[in-house]
């Protein structure tokens, strides 16, 4: 199988490219403006590759949304023509789901949109997404996973439209790549999965970008064992 790793931020990937050993794999020409960083790498008889997002060349910043997130897959794809596609990062979590900071979830049913609203018959229905998750529950429970609905938006803040959107999915982990990246994974025919780890708590009382940096470390910890873990796992018959 070629499994297909999309990251936002930079220290986010950087303890997976560590850990599985990976090696940078140069840009394709036609992609030489873009930021968007490429590995590639072999776990047992998986080919593994990753994409990030890398910086934004006016500000230097991590590109983290959308945007970046359907470039990264779209130059992943290309260059990899992967069968499964994971959309692995941070997200904000939610105590009355259970959340806890550098919990790790496995997406389940469905990635929607909560910030995209087309009040117009057929659009608002393709605005909220709602792209199918590959069934990964037995490699999950074998790694302690928690199934979790992931629902995206471009914003860290939480707006009382978005709120309601994230409640009628009841979704766990609240974050900014995935229905993006599971967009264009589902156009290339690869099957999609997220892994996300809990950086902050939305229904907390600490805002998001204070406890985002206090538990990033912790998180993106957490992360790259459970993508390394997943990984391995595939390659495991059972
Ligand atoms: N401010 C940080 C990065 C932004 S945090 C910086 O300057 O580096 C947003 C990133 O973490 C996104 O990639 C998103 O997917 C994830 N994330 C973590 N918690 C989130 C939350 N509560 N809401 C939305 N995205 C979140």
């Amino acid at each position: 199988m070629r499994v297909l790793i999309v990251m936002a931020m930079h220290a986010e990937a950087e303890p997976v490219v560590r850990e599985l050993g990976l090696k940078p794999v140069e840009t394709p020409p036609w992609a030489a403006p873009v930021p968007m960083r490429l590995w590639r790498g072999q776990i047992g008889a998986n080919e593994v590759d990753l994409v990030v997002n890398g910086q934004d060349p006016e500000t230097g910043l991590d590109l983290i949304g959308t945007q970046a997130a359907t470039a990264s897959t779209m130059l992943g794809c290309e260059a990899f023509k992967p069968d499964l596609v994971v959309s692995a990062g941070t997200c904000g979590g939610f105590a009355k789901r259970d959340g806890s900071i550098g919990k790790v979830y496995l997406a389940t049913d469905r990635v929607w949109y909560h910030d995209r609203r087309v009040p117009i018959p057929g659009f608002e229905q393709m605005a909220r997404g709602g792209y199918p998750v590959a069934d990964f529950s037995e490699v999950g429970s074998r790694l302690g996973l928690e199934p979790g609905v992931v629902s995206t938006g471009d914003s860290l803040d939480l707006s009382a439209e978005d709120s309601e959107r994230i409640e009628e999915v009841d979704a766990h982990a609240k974050e900014m790549e995935a229905a993006a990246v599971a967009w264009v994974a589902g156009l290339f025919g690869a099957q999609f999965t997220a892994l996300k780890s809990v950086t902050d708590i939305v229904d907390g009382p600490h805002p998001p970008e204070e406890e985002f940096f206090e538990n990033l470390k912790q998180a993106t910890e957490n992360l790259a064992a459970n993508v390394v873990g997943f990984v391995n796992e595939l390659g495991v018959r059972t």
